[in-house]
């Protein structure tokens, strides 16, 4: 039973090209469905968030991070009453855009992108369900529901909510997405902190007494040395990050409960009217939060091994981009088709749209080929 300011299959505002109402699954879980089944979806797995893919087979990619931010905002879901499957769909969607080679690839292709429109992973995967994934007869992309393209459209500049309709009229209106778009937005933020802790820690990038310094750390970890004086430490880093996921998750799940009792929104409506987002952590826990991303930031994305890689990571997407922007006839057939039409319609910044999509595509093993074939004489 869905609560009042859930968002139902009745009340969705629809998809772009109108559908019969599927037989014996609701709205949402087709869209899940149609995202689980897209190709971009399946290369999630070979794409990385801090560390590149071949590094080790115990990391965390970003196939099996979307499964983690999908169980936690599905959790969270189910609690408040609200639409799990609409949440599962823009878990599983969210990071379909994401580039090769985590922010850095990401950060790589904005700069390569800067005199063409720049290049947001947000954006791109947003991109990929309404056009990139050609396999439906009737439409282009997937044709998911309003919900979902709206969910997965986290955050968005005033100048591109200009350009994308229907979906960019929060941002300008300064309106809250659903409920379900704002759990999946935190379930991410939860799933990465905490396994970024984790694998930095297999990595030996950071230490258990670093981390003592970040006070959610800190508190979780004592209890676990005092109920289990003898786990050895690999066993004490998962009881940890266990215990901080679930309190990070128990302390969203009643502050969001106190917000929504006392705001008490009638409808969906009544939700993108509230002047804040309704799901939100405590002050306490938000600062908390703050810290350990603070902590992340400093000891583990700036280390000089996850640097070095960046770095190399930096060099393969910029120059990737400019082989292809120079001789599209380097691209295979299929792309270059796509290529051709899109700088008729629009110029250099059409190619260089249809260059952005193709790498973004890649994965970090496919990009690290794809170099050794336009750059060593030895590989063809
Ligand atoms: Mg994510």
């Amino acid at each position: 039973m869905l609560a009042p300011y859930a968002v139902s299959d009745a009340e969705s505002r629809g998809r772009c090209y109108p559908e019969a109402t599927p037989r014996y699954r609701g709205e949402f879980q087709r869209d899940r469905d149609r995202i689980v089944h897209c190709s971009a979806f399946r290369r999630l797995e070979y794409k990385t968030q801090v560390f590149v893919n071949h590094e080790g087979d115990m990391f965390r990619t970003r196939l099996t991070h979307s499964i983690e931010v999908a169980q936690i905002g599905r959790s969270i879901a189910r609690v408040l009453g609200i639409n799990e499957d609409l949440v599962e769909a823009i878990s599983l969607a969210h990071d379909l855009g994401h580039t090769p080679f985590g922010h850095a690839g990401q950060d790589a292709l904005n700069e390569c992108m800067r005199d063409h429109g720049g290049f947001e992973h947000n954006l791109q995967s947003l991109r990929v369900v309404n056009e990139l994934e050609q396999r439906y007869a009737e439409f282009p992309g997937l044709n998911l529901t309003f919900e979902t393209r709206e969910g997965i459209l986290k955050h968005c500049t005033l100048k591109h909510a200009g350009e994308l309709g229907e979906l960019g009229e929060r941002f300008l209106h300064q309106q809250q997405p659903s409920l379900e778009a704002q759990v999946a937005n935190v379930a991410d933020e939860i799933a990465y902190n905490n396994h970024d802790v984790d694998d930095g820690l297999r990595a030996g990038l950071i230490t258990l007494e670093q981390l003592d310094e970040v006070a959610l750390f800190l508190e979780h970890h004592r209890q676990v040395q005092d109920l289990f004086p003898q786990l050895n430490g690999r066993r004490t880093s998962y009881e940890v990050v266990r215990r901080m996921i679930n309190s990070l998750v128990v302390d969203l799940v009643e502050t969001s409960q106190m917000q929504l009792a006392e705001y008490e929104p009638v409808d969906v409506a009544a939700v993108r009217a509230s002047p804040e987002p309704l799901v939100r952590f405590s002050g306490g826990m938000k600062e908390k939060n703050r810290q350990l991303k603070r902590f992340l930031r400093q000891n583990m994305y700036r280390h000089y091994r996850v640097h070095r890689m960046t770095a190399k990571a930096r060099r393969i997407i910029r120059a990737l981009f400019d082989e292809f922007m120079g001789d599209p006839a380097l691209l295979p057939a299929e792309t270059q088709a796509t290529l051709q039409q899109s700088e008729q319609e629009g110029g250099s910044i059409g190619r260089a749209r249809s260059v952005a999509d193709y790498i973004a595509g890649m994965t970090d093993r496919f990009a690290i080929a794809e170099y050794e074939r336009l750059f060593n004489p030895r590989i063809t």
